[in-house]
């Protein structure tokens, strides 16, 4: 098997889409993918497709097919619902596992939206729990006997810092504290292997590295020696052991499952399953050995021709994601510069330019290009030109 696999994505002509890490391009085949499903499947079948088209089964296929990226077991990832949401089942589920403790614990660098729904669950309980931020560098300090639950995504939206999924796992249990780990970044980014990290949870999306599309579902992983005992705090009829015998009260399904919420997005989970594909025979050391490699060309190239920006990554690619950050005081307007001429990346404020690193579909030819491309937007100040300085809603 080789990489990059361009020919598997719908990429347009000129674009050097270094995004990836954020939204996915567009596999081949999902459009044909989804209009067979509305077509044949919804259209011609109606409510039948459930059973006839295995719709009720999508989750649990395209779930397993997720596992086997992240070192998972067959029937220990549910797919579904938003990352937020999947988020707060996890952080519920294991502040029910250590009821004496009131601390959550996670970082600063953690995403917005996993520190919102953490704090939002803590309100709902109302047992006076605490949710406690330290920087990235302290958490493995700060995990001491009063937190329940560490929640940290392995790998920063920001600057691409990596977490030592390990070694911190192995601190939290030594504290008694359950560990849920957010793969947004990681999952067909870099190697994981949940199994062996023996975290209780990890959830993450599948519209970044994982091309399933805007709004693509989900994910969430439970241990499968604890599933029995979690108590699902969204308890949806598709948790239950048995959805179509519409009792009264729940009873949870005896597997993953039991995290499934509500009706599943089986179009959004036809595109997810199709760009699933791209990742057949896809050896995650490969392709972690061709990103590193593109990264380390990306930061030489820029630092050699752009002194003005400062790399705002860890420098170690054993300590870095699949993605590299750049800070610079204009970098709005000089993303928006760059975005003009074909190279996609993204501005994460205050001042931060993110690329992000996808052997599928990049190459060192790229790689050398999109420099060539920032050097230009930089030497000759394109970036002030008054059109790049508005600020459009997504940034
Ligand atoms: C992208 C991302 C999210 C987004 O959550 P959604 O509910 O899918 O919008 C949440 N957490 C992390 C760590 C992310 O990287």
């Amino acid at each position: 098997m080789t990489l990059p696999r361009k020919e598997l994505f719908d990429l347009p002509e000129g674009v050097l889409y270094l995004d990836g890490n954020s939204l996915g391009p567009l596999p081949k085949g999902a459009a044909e993918r989804v209009a067979r499903v509305m077509r044949d499947e919804w259209g011609a079948d109606l409510i039948k497709a459930w059973n006839t088209a295995g719709w009720m089964d999508l989750p649990r296929v395209v779930g397993d097919r997720i596992g086997q990226l992240i070192g998972a077991p067959e029937g220990s990832v549910a797919t579904g619902d938003t990352l937020s949401i999947k988020v707060y089942q996890a952080l519920a589920a294991a502040l029910q596992m250590r009821p004496a403790r009131k601390v959550v614990l996670s970082d600063t660098g953690n995403f917005p939206s996993d520190l919102y729904m953490a704090q939002g669950l803590i309100d709902t309980i109302g047992k006076d729990h605490e949710l406690r931020l330290v920087a990235p560098e302290d958490v493995a300090d700060a995990i001491g006997e009063d937190v329940a639950a560490v929640l940290l995504t392995e790998v920063d939206f920001r600057s691409g810092r990596r977490h030592d999924m390990g070694a911190i796992t192995r601190q939290a249990h030594e504290a008694g504290a359950v560990m849920i780990w957010d793969l947004a970044h990681s999952a067909g980014a870099v190697p994981v292997d949940i199994t062996a990290s023996n975290a209780e949870f990890a959830v993450g999306c599948t519209y970044k590295y994982l091309n399933g599309g805007p709004g693509a579902p989900a994910f969430i992983y439970a241990r499968p020696d604890i599933v029995e005992g979690l108590q699902p705090a969204l308890a949806g009829w598709l948790g239950h052991a048995s959805p179509f015998d519409m009792e009264l009260a729940y009873r949870p399904a005896m597997a993953t499952e039991r995290l499934r919420v509500g009706t599943p997005p089986i179009l959004q989970l036809a595109v997810l399953q199709q760009a699933l594909e791209a990742w057949d025979g896809v050896d995650m050391a490969d392709l972690r050995a061709a990103s590193v490699t593109l990264c380390e060309r990306f930061i030489r190239e820029v630092e050699a021709r752009c002194p003005q920006l400062t790399l705002a990554s860890p420098r170690d690619p054993e300590a870095r994601g699949s993605q590299v950050s750049f800070a610079f005081e204009n970098g709005y307007p000089v993303m928006q510069a760059l975005i003009a001429r074909g190279v996609i990346g993204d501005f994460r404020a205050p001042d931060i330019m993110r690329f992000g690193f996808t052997p599928l579909y990049l190459d060192e030819g790229d790689v050398i290009r999109a420099a060539e491309i920032i050097e230009e937007v930089m030497v000759k100040e394109i970036w002030r030109d008054p059109e790049y300085n508005r600020r459009s809603r997504v940034t």
